[in-house]
């Protein structure tokens, strides 16, 4: 609740969260930077729980990186190669059935591609029942209209609202698929696509903590307009060598938990709000205190080719983890609950894949196997 000793404008803005109103630009900026921090956990935390309960959820995937070919060069990024002779810059059909296939051996339900043309040409939902998500970067309406007919769901980091980065030496300098007017353009033309969608921010790039929130607030606005945003993921940098930033600085656990709880606070309580458990080493358990509900895809078969050096912790050790933080780890599909009986969401060609995987509360269907 908010606390006595905080300044007005800050207790007006956890009200407004607290109560369902939307959270003004003003507002989301006092939460950012002048809330107490217990506080703001304090109040996103109930939120989170007055909507979602005490369920937290996570999908089992397979990530398949069907090419590291990229035209950008993120200041931060291992994942993208240059074309070199001798290496085969796509995945085959056959190598990815056969990640597919294990992943479908280990009851996994979702398979998650990163990047490539025509991720809709290989269909495997068709062999192994997966339910296909892609990432495949900017797209227009009608790139994503053919997508959706093979694919439950997809994504786009918005990452940052902020065009400075792509200034000489900023973290999208010489990455023109990260300008956000055109990310927000695809996130636009997703909702008019009746495509279930995930998007987020990615902070500690060299964004202001003003910024954090115009990206926040546009992603808000572009949902309020399509009701078609799934979840977003609020994800830190991270220093690895070899990338431009290697030497910068991270962000902290705590500016981690304030940024999901001002998200969960701008966003609303029934937003699916994300945060990856293998970027904050064992100290995990603790976003769950700033109002996440879901710790996205964790892959029992393949590493996170985005973040190579982060090991995904065992489903075991993350169902008692989160257990032990008072939480019940549920199983999702790639398309969450609220979108997977929605016919508009649905199309006839993977509907009886979804509700093969669906149990009647939205969850993964206790057993079911693809
Ligand atoms: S982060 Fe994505 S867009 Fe940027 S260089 Fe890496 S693969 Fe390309």
């Amino acid at each position: 609740m908010p606390d006595v000793a905080t300044p007005y404008n800050v207790d007006s803005a956890l009200e407004a969260g607290l109560e369902g109103r939307a959270v003004s630009r003003e507002d989301a900026h006092s939460l950012m930077n002048e809330a107490p921090l217990e506080t703001l956990l304090q109040a996103a935390a109930a939120v989170r729980d007055r909507f979602k309960g005490r369920s937290v959820s996570y999908s089992r995937k397979v990530f398949i990186p069907l090419t590291h070919l990229c035209r950008d060069y993120c200041g931060y990024c291992t994942f993208r190669a240059d074309p070199q002779a001798g290496v085969q810059p796509y995945m085959t059909t056959d190598e990815v059935l056969a990640v597919a296939e294990a992943g479908r051996r280990a009851g996994c339900k979702e398979a998650l591609f990163s990047l490539g043309d025509q991720p809709e040409r290989l269909f495997p939902e068709e062999k192994t029942g997966l339910l296909p998500h892609s990432n495949p970067g900017l797209m227009g309406l009608e790139d994503l209209r053919r997508l959706r007919e093979t694919n439950v769901s997809a994504g786009l980091m918005l990452e940052s609202a902020s065009p400075r980065l792509g200034r000489s030496g900023g973290a999208h300098w010489k990455a023109p698929d990260k300008v956000p007017s055109l990310r927000l353009r695809t996130i636009d033309d997703a909702g008019q696509s009746s495509m279930a969608f995930t998007t987020g921010i990615l902070i500690g790039i060299g964004e202001t903590p003003e910024e954090r929130v115009d990206a926040l607030l546009a992603i808000r606005a572009a949902h309020k307009k399509h009701g078609h945003i799934q979840e977003v993921i609020v994800q830190p940098f991270r220093a690895k060598p070899g990338i431009r930033m290697a030497e910068a600085p991270e962000p902290c656990k705590e500016d981690l938990q304030r940024t999901i709880a001002v998200a969960r606070l701008i966003l609303g309580g029934n937003m699916n709000i994300q945060s990856p458990p293998n970027l904050l080493s064992e100290d995990y358990p603790d976003l769950l205190k700033a109002g996440i509900n879901d710790w996205g895809g964790i892959s029992p078969v393949t590493k996170d080719f985005i973040n190579p050096e982060a090991a995904w912790p065992q489903i075991s050790s993350l169902t008692a983890r989160t257990a032990f933080a008072g939480f019940v780890l549920r199983e999702r599909l790639a398309i969450y609950p609220e979108f997977s009986s929605r016919s508009e969401f649905v199309n006839d060609r993977l509907e009886p894949h979804v509700r093969k995987l669906r149990g009647e509360d939205g969850y993964a269907r206790d057993g079911a196997q693809c």
